[in-house]
Formats: structure tokens, C-alpha cells, sequence
């Protein structure tokens, strides 16, 4: 029987979708992030492929159009 992963959450938040291993552009999705960004959102820790590590919150992974660590030495950054 396979048992989904739950996450503790208030009634009104959406529901938490595990992302974990989800590639969007050049990052991919390695756990979730021990904090919450400054809005209270669940963040998710990152690869990217120059090798730098990022938390993002789960929108903008899925919504808001993220495809790598945003440094601006990353060359993977347009
Ligand atoms: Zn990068």
C-alpha cells in the first residue's frame, strides 16, 4: 500500500506538492528547504547545472518562469 508523504499545513494554504526531482530549465529539484521564504511559502533546495544550490518557492519554480540560480555568474543565466 503506498502511502503519500504528508505535510503539516494551515486548513487555508494549498496543498503541498512534492517537487523533489523535478527539472525545470537547468535546475532540479533536490529536497525541501529547512525555512519558508519571507511570505511563509515552502521553498525547495535546487541544483543547478554550474553547481550552485538555490531555494526557490514552489510558484515560481512552476508558474513563474525560473530556469536557473539567477547568479550573474551563472552561465546557465540569460
Ligand atoms: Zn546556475
Amino acid at each position: 500500500m503506498f502511502e503519500y508523504r504528508r505535510f503539516p499545513r494551515a486548513p487555508t494554504e494549498a496543498p503541498i506538492q512534492d517537487l523533489t526531482g523535478l527539472r525545470v530549465g537547468d535546475l532540479i529539484v533536490l529536497r525541501p528547504y529547512s525555512q519558508r521564504d519571507s511570505a511563509g511559502r515552502i521553498c525547495w533546495v535546487c541544483h543547478c547545472r554550474c553547481g550552485v544550490e538555490v531555494a526557490y518557492p514552489a510558484n515560481l519554480l512552476k508558474r513563474e518562469g525560473v530556469r536557473s540560480c539567477g547568479s550573474i555568474e551563472c552561465r546557465y543565466h540569460k
